[in-house]
């Protein structure tokens, strides 16, 4: 990791109001600034970024944090990857060996290398595109009608028929053999000595992750020979099964849109595009798999599959089945007439009719009653069992009781069959794949903290004083709130360590929970009278809550002292047990 110096030296470089600026439109209301939150579809903002403080925070979906929060959020990027991307655009040199754990400098310095050989290569066939041996590639380009306009911004490129074209130059350039070999650009021959060119002949179409480098290419010859495409070999840089064409190009519109659009070509995902329709992203010969959701999940919930109504199509998606349930992401496919992909149809039809088709769309589980039982399907008993019993397999994967329960009606009437039968014939053995760790990004409900808890964690964050002062007075375990508990020792922790209440020193730690409720309070407005009258009732409401409850945990540890025969702890212990019983009763809090 980057030592807390460097991070503090790199966001100082940056202003979080003039860098959000570029994305979000800001306008000054009070001491802060608001906008529409670029995080989810709003019509009033409740976006809110505080100059003093240099935190955002949305009110609406509870995104919040530093500058470095936003670049990760907007951008899809880590934390290493957020503050190298602010390192070199104020000039800071980060030091070599302050790079992210379990990347040591030597693998840093060779994943540096493989892309610049990747960009070298990207450069090189878009030249061949260009100059006089591209003119068959162009020509078949515009014939599939593909502007110049995506050729360019999607850094179309050609490869020419030969062994060593790509080879040759890289080598002129300092580029090993060996390198361009694990960098997936060249194959070394199976007999005798040297290498070759992977790419001959080919349309080509760089691959780009999601911070934007060339990691890898696609390749599509112009006629009828084998393989039609050919993608790199997986490399350090590339993994297929973690990388979706044109998502660097559709993040934005993705999280605007709320959904991702998935087609399966390069030029069906090109055609989207050209076509306006911004959201489209295309799998790299191979079926969606759960890095593929985790990565749009980054910036949207929901996906349309655009699928082939062709008997293998339909097995394809239906084989998605468990992962999307698994996923926790809202799955819609759609089809489109006379055998038309998104690009054909978007040549045919235009960008209107294809919206038209994505509104048709409809839920993954409608599809699979769909495809299971057609409609108006006149079955006999032994079709009719067979199905049900096929439908039935699916139902009980839904991780929603609501779900099965509306899906077991549905085939009922679909078959009609006697639903209680149906029901009755579930699967016993259902197994319920919940949505995947970190499916929800809700903000946590904070209705039912302790008010009391609340205010004085406000108070303590708002001025340092009070925090300060407070440090004599109060524990973190006096705190019922597990969220506030933690947010008290990490005042505390910050406090001691630095003297001071940085708000961004609070941040530095990757509880997303904590980090969350300090954005929150960094934007809220929110004015005491007295505060330190208010923060003294606090703490006395506070040291006073649920004395039953704290009179038990102190006889259990007792008890174990006891067992233990820790004789210091247990005379500690009963000391509290005694203060504890002598309280008075629970008091109501007083402003
Ligand atoms: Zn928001």
């Amino acid at each position: 990791m980057f030592s807390d110096d460097i991070i503090s030296r790199v966001r100082d470089s940056v202003d979080i109001v003039d860098f959000i600026s570029g994305y979000v439109a800001l306008k000054k209301t009070g001491k802060n600034h608001t906008g529409l939150c670029p995080f989810h579809a709003e019509k009033t903002p409740s976006f809110s970024v505080n100059p003093d403080k240099q935190i955002f925070h949305c009110f609406g979906c509870g995104a919040g944090g530093d500058v470095f929060k936003f670049v990760e959020l907007q951008e899809g990027l880590n934390f290493p990857e957020a503050v190298r991307k602010f390192a070199e655009r104020s000039g800071i040199a980060l030091p070599a060996d302050s790079r992210s754990r379990g990347e040591d400098k030597k693998n840093v310095e060779e994943r540096m290398a493989l892309l610049k050989a990747v960009a070298e290569a990207a450069a090189y066939y878009q030249k061949e595109l260009e100059g006089p041996a591209g003119s068959t590639a162009r020509a078949y380009l515009a014939k599939r009608g593909v502007s110049d306009v995506t050729i360019k911004s999607f850094r179309l490129g050609y490869s020419r028929p030969e062994w060593d074209g790509l080879l040759k130059h890289l080598k002129q350039k300092g580029y090993t053999p060996a390198q361009l070999e694990k960098a997936g650009l060249v194959v070394k021959r199976s007999e005798g000595e040297g290498h070759y060119d992977r790419f001959r002949g080919r349309i080509m179409f760089p691959i780009v992750d999601i911070a934007g480098n060339i990691i890898a290419f696609g390749g599509r010859v112009m006629d009828d020979s084998l393989p039609k495409y050919l993608n790199s070999s997986e490399t350090p840089l590339y993994s297929k099964s973690n990388t979706l064409y044109c998502l660097d190009a559709a993040k934005d519109a993705g999280r605007k849109q709320g959904y991702f659009i998935i087609v399966e070509g390069y030029l069906d995902a090109l055609a989207c595009h050209q076509y306006g329709v911004r959201n489209a992203v295309a799998t790299l010969g191979t079926a969606l798999t759960e890095g593929h959701l985790r990565l749009m999940r980054r910036f949207a919930d929901k996906l349309v599959l655009i699928f082939d109504p062709d008997p293998a199509g339909v097995k394809a998606s239906l084989r998605g089945f468990d992962l999307f349930v698994a996923s926790g992401m809202k799955v819609n496919v759609v089809s489109l007439p006379d055998n038309d992909d998104p690009d054909t149809f978007l040549q045919k039809h235009g960008q209107e009719a294809f919206a038209a088709r994505l509104r048709q769309s409809m839920k993954f589980m409608d599809f699979v009653l769909a495809q299971v039982v057609p409609e108006g399907h006149a079955a006999s008993i032994d079709e009719k069992v067979e199905k049900a019993q096929e439908m039935l397999g699916f139902i009980a994967r839904l991780s929603s009781g609501i779900e099965r329960d509306y899906y077991l009606k549905r085939t009922a009437e679909a078959l009609d069959l006697d639903e209680t039968v149906l029901r009755q014939e579930m699967p016993k053995q259902a197994k319920h794949p919940g949505p995947a760790a970190g499916a929800t990004t809700q903000a946590p409900s904070r209705g039912h903290r302790p008010r009391a808890e609340e205010i004085l964690v406000h108070l303590m964050l708002k001025d340092e004083t009070i925090a300060r002062n407070l440090q004599s007075q109060i524990k973190p375990q006096d705190f019922t709130d597990p969220l506030f508990r933690r947010m008290v020792q990490r005042i505390f922790d910050v406090l001691a360590a630095t003297g001071s209440l940085d708000s961004r020193a609070l941040m530095q730690d990757g509880d997303e929970e904590l980090n969350g409720l300090l954005s929150h309070y960094a934007v809220l407005e929110m004015e005491y009278d007295d505060p330190e009258k208010h923060c003294q009732d606090c703490v006395e409401i506070i040291k006073q809550q649920d004395p039953e409850k704290q009179m038990k945990l102190l006889s259990k540890a007792l008890e174990e002292a006891r067992v233990r025969g820790d004789r210091a702890e247990f005379i500690r212990l009963a000391k509290e047990h005694q203060e504890l019983s002598r309280r008075p009763g629970r008091r109501i809090p007083g402003r």
